[in-house]
């Protein structure tokens, strides 16, 4: 006798072909847990699909047997990879070790059983088969390994369907459908598979390889439109809450699409109601709203329990595989630490390190360019430049240290004399300079009276100060300093404790 191939038959070996090729394409894509299931769930799937078409055709038992052992190459894994897989849905890393074993044992046990059930009848007692038409129909009196099988299949099927059930609540808006899609693809074998126990199917015919075909399709609608296979929402879910960043994903129309838990962490007004909403739908004055409607990077500070932080926000544009722009994710990032660290390196050089005023870069920078800015106003502007008397012979007295004191404690002083808008730095060695915005020579001139007789009075010390003042010729700072430089030499020169200042014609005034 000759197998009799019904539609039934036919409809199973394309299932089976189908499974496998499912199987194929999902082995060529990126390597993961879930594809690594997927792969072995269709491949068992086309096994079982495949014996069962043969025992529906096989014409004596001994062909039925040959067929079931082929499609029991295939049953007993069918929980592993559909646990496998639901699991590794949820997390990338896949099912427990200690499971994937527990399982797999489990599975081999009942394959095993199941190839040798001629030796000892432990999952068919007795078996014999009818033709139905076109179809062999096997009957069997079932023994204890059956129902193991049975109960094994169902838990198996059933935790698949809850773990999907869980992916699909927890999934984000635009992970529903990748969801909803596998959630009703997981339960359609075990629907068919309780339909079969419960001899509600068609004639008898077990429709659990049908019902693992209709998975499959679904499972690669899931893949082919919603990219499961190579993209995992799980994993990326994972990596979208864990990273201390914000992201904000709008759509072209300005509605909030997702959102990350940082983002959340520092707007907490974001919740599920946010999802769909534009902008001007939410609180209008919000700083969330703010900061939706902002193209460009910027920064905002914003305030927490009384604290306020930096947030920096950077929009960028997404693209889908066809690069066509669907809209925007904004990166918001916790900027306080590292603006502070920012302001913290520009401060330290600026600054002078023993007195605390600007060091000579900063000083000149800054001069020059409040001499620009004179120019531009025609403002007045003067500058002084102060030497300490005999300094060398405070180091040499009383020692270095209490040099560095002295010079910490003249430019205390100095600064406590001057005005906000004045430039204080230290040029060098024991030289100041000075810079006046909206300041005259003879008001310069005055200041540098007042600075060396507090010197005198409070650091026991004199000074030599030359002052100039911005003239029409001169075309930066550099030329002012040196003019300012020859009057101090020149009060140096006529015996220090004294002021000089440079006047434009050739004149210098001595001023003790
Ligand atoms: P003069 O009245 O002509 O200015 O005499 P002076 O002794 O002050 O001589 P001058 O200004 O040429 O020398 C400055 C001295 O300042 C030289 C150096 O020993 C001392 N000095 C320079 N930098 C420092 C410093 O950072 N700490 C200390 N303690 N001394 C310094
Ligand atoms: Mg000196």
């Amino acid at each position: 006798m000759s197998f009799n191939f019904s539609a039934a038959s036919i409809f199973l070996f394309c299932s089976s072909a189908f499974c496998g090729w499912l199987a194929a394409y999902a082995l060529m894509q990126r390597r993961s847990a879930f594809s690594r299931n997927f792969v072995a769930l269709m491949l068992f799937s086309a096994l079982y699909a495949l014996g069962y078409g043969l025992e529906l055709a096989s014409p004596d038992l001994a062909l039925i047997k040959a067929a079931l052992r082929l499609q029991y190459a295939g049953i007993p894994f069918l929980p592993l990879a559909w646990v496998g897989l639901a699991w590794s849905y949820l997390d990338s890393r896949g099912l427990p070790r200690v499971w994937w074993r527990t399982l797999l044992a489990l599975s081999t046990l009942i394959f095993l059983i199941h190839q040798s059930n001629d030796l000892h009848h432990l999952y068919y007692a007795e078996l014999a088969f009818s033709r139905h038409g076109d179809l062999s129909i096997t009957h069997t009196s079932k023994g204890p390994a059956y129902w193991l099988t049975i109960a094994y299949l169902n838990i198996g099927f059933g935790a698949g369907v809850l773990l999907f059930f869980r992916a699909w609540r927890q999934s984000k808006a635009i992970y529903h459908h990748q969801a909803r899609c596998l959630l009703i693809g997981s339960s359609f074998p075990w629907l068919c598979h309780l339909a079969y126990q419960f001899g509600l199917s068609p004639g008898q015919i077990d429709l659990g390889p049908f019902g693992l075909a209709a998975s499959g399709l679904l499972f690669a609608i899931a893949s082919f439109r919603h990219g499961i296979l190579d993209v995992l929402p799980m994993a990326r879910d994972m990596v979208f809450d864990g990273i201390a960043e914000g992201v904000i994903v709008i759509d072209d129309q300005g509605r909030v699409v997702d959102f990350n838990r940082a983002a959340n962490g520092f707007f907490p007004e974001l919740g599920h109601h946010s999802i769909g909403l534009t902008r001007n739908e939410l609180e209008d004055a919000s700083p969330l709203s703010r900061i939706l409607a902002t193209p460009g990077p910027f920064e905002c500070p914003l305030t927490f329990d009384g604290q306020t932080r930096h947030l920096e926000i950077r929009r960028y544009r997404m693209r889908d595989r066809g690069g066509r722009a669907v809209g925007n994710a904004l990166l918001i990032e916790d900027i306080t630490e590292k603006k502070a660290l920012i302001e913290q390196l520009h401060q330290t050089a600026a600054t002078d390190e023993l007195t605390g005023v600007f060091n000579r870069r900063h000083l000149m920078a800054l001069s020059q360019r409040a001499v620009q800015l004179a120019q531009r106003h025609q403002s007045r502007l003067s500058v002084i430049i102060v030497d300490i008397d005999h300094f060398k012979a405070v180091n040499d007295i009383q020692g270095h240290l209490a040099g560095d004191a002295q010079l910490k404690k003249i430019a205390s002083l100095f600064r406590a004399r001057l005005r906000a808008t004045d430039i204080l730095g230290r040029y060098g060695g024991d030289e100041f300079i000075i810079t006046l915005a909206e300041t005259d020579a003879q008001q310069a001139q005055e200041l540098a009276h007042k600075l060396n007789q507090s010197c005198r009075e409070e650091c026991g010390t004199t000074l030599s100060l030359g002052v100039a003042e911005l003239q029409a010729p001169m075309l930066d700072f550099n030329a002012l300093l040196g003019k300012a430089d020859e009057a101090l030499y020149r009060a140096k020169a006529s015996g220090r404790n004294q002021v000089a200042i440079h006047v434009p014609a050739t004149s210098v005034e001595l001023d003790p």
